[in-house]
């Protein structure tokens, strides 16, 4: 653990409004210690956001950006929270913070805005990393207490749902090189397989524009078509026994109440145990080593029954069920809800808190996914806090998009790093 004594004051904190992926507002905040040490960070947006997420913050001015301006959260860095922090004489990740929470007084962050908080506790922690001369995975370890591993890419390379202007409902099919012996290889098998995706659509005649996170996003006369044509591409490829497939259903966007589902784009209505059916039948037929929200965010009893029948043989990651929460992946450990937990550091809204949440998660043995927002910026964080934290999966979107390939070669980078025995 680095001793956070050390650490200089903070000198100023600021903020501005810059555009993520989609061309929409968000925040980037700018920490400078008192030795010259500075740091940045930004945050990320979601468009199939869970309902217990931490509150991001929009303008809602009809007449700038569609409502979607996050001036008044920049406003907020820029003048109580940098007060506040230049102040202080608290020092570290945990007690800076525990200030910012404390500043805003909310259990959601309704007040400052988790997209005020997130940038700044980012940028804090990269001000520190670079204080001690030492890469941000090194220091997020360094708070973390874990051993350095690299985290396996999960590669959505086949976007519908939310994500997309498609006829396909479940949100993410992704590509998980299990067999790479490096990220390096892993980011090679995925770049290989999306080609000879692409070239398989084209073919068909399909579109090869591109949704939210970089995957294809065409029309397809069913969602297993989207699984036909990745395993095609896998074969295509040569990367059979190197490569298996994970999906993310999202289908909290899919509920109607508690215990049924409608398919927003297709129309089709399921119950909780006939969703559970239709996965089971997915996994004989397809190598899906992983669902992550295959139910929603209210159907507690139904991710006990779904972890009771598929818990065994693959992984089920909760997203819109945990939102990256602590209490509420405890309560999930407590009933036997999912075994893997995805971490998006937005939806808690500081480092800390997302620190926190890991090793709940950790210490309960459920794995961890370390994830981008659909609405992203070049911000490489999310790749150091995987390698910091020695998750298992890391999961930012198709090797294509720059906002998306940043993480994927900032992994490349913090590898050859490792390797070459750097730090
Ligand atoms: P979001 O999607 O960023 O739009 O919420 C990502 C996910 O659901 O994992
Ligand atoms: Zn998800």
């Amino acid at each position: 653990m680095i001793e956070m004594r050390t650490l200089p004051k903070i000198a100023s904190v600021t903020a501005t409004e810059i555009l993520d992926s989609r061309g929409t507002p968000t925040v980037r905040a700018y920490v400078t210690l008192a030795d010259g040490s500075q740091g940045r960070g930004d945050a990320p947006s979601g468009a199939s956001t869970g309902k217990y997420e931490a509150h991001e913050r929009r303008d809602g001015e009809a007449e700038r950006y569609h409502g979607r301006g996050v001036r008044e959260a920049v406003n907020a860095v820029n003048t109580i929270i940098a007060d506040t922090m230049t102040g202080t004489e608290r020092r570290g990740q945990r007690a800076i913070d525990s200030l910012l929470c404390d500043l805003d007084g909310t259990e959601s962050k309704g007040r400052l805005g988790a997209n005020a908080i997130l940038p700044v506790s980012i940028a804090y922690t990269r001000a520190c990393a670079a204080h001690y001369k030492i890469p941000l995975y090194t220091y997020i370890g360094g708070i973390f207490a874990s051993g350095e591993r690299m985290p396996c890419p999960m590669m959505n390379i086949l976007n519908g749902g939310a994500h997309s202007r498609n006829n396909i409902d479940i949100q993410e099919f992704m590509l998980v090189p299990t067999g790479a012996s490096s990220v390096a290889e892993a980011v090679r098998i995925g770049s290989e397989v999306y080609g000879e995706l692409g070239r398989a659509l084209t073919e068909r005649g399909h579109s090869t524009g591109v949704g939210d996170e970089g995957g294809f996003a065409p029309s397809l006369d069913t969602d297993e078509e989207a699984l036909d044509l990745i395993l095609e591409a896998v074969v295509a490829a040569g990367h059979m026994d190197r490569a298996s497939l994970a999906l993310d259903v999202a289908a909290s966007e899919w509920a109607e109440g508690v215990g049924l589902y409608k398919l927003p784009k297709r129309g089709g209505v399921y119950t909780t145990e006939e969703l559970i059916l239709y996965y089971n039948g997915l996994c004989r037929k397809y190598p899906i080593i992983s669902i992550e929200d295959g139910l929603g965010e209210d159907d507690g009893d139904g991710w006990v029954s779904l972890t009771g029948t598929l818990g065994e043989q693959m992984m089920l990651v909760g997203d819109d069920l945990f939102v990256t929460n602590r209490e509420r992946i405890e309560d999930g450990i407590e009933h036997g809800r999912a075994n893997a937990v995805l971490i998006k550091p937005n939806q808690a809204g500081s480092v800390t808190e997302t620190l926190e949440a890991i090793s709940t998660a950790r210490g309960a043995g459920y794995r961890v996914i370390v994830s981008h927002r659909s609405g992203e910026t070049e911000d490489t964080f999310i790749a150091d806090l995987a390698v910091g934290v020695g998750a298992e999966f890391i999961k930012t979107g198709a090797p294509c998009r720059a906002e998306r390939t940043a993480k994927y070669n900032r992994l490349i980078e913090i590898e050859s790093e490792m390797r070459r025995g750097m730090y």
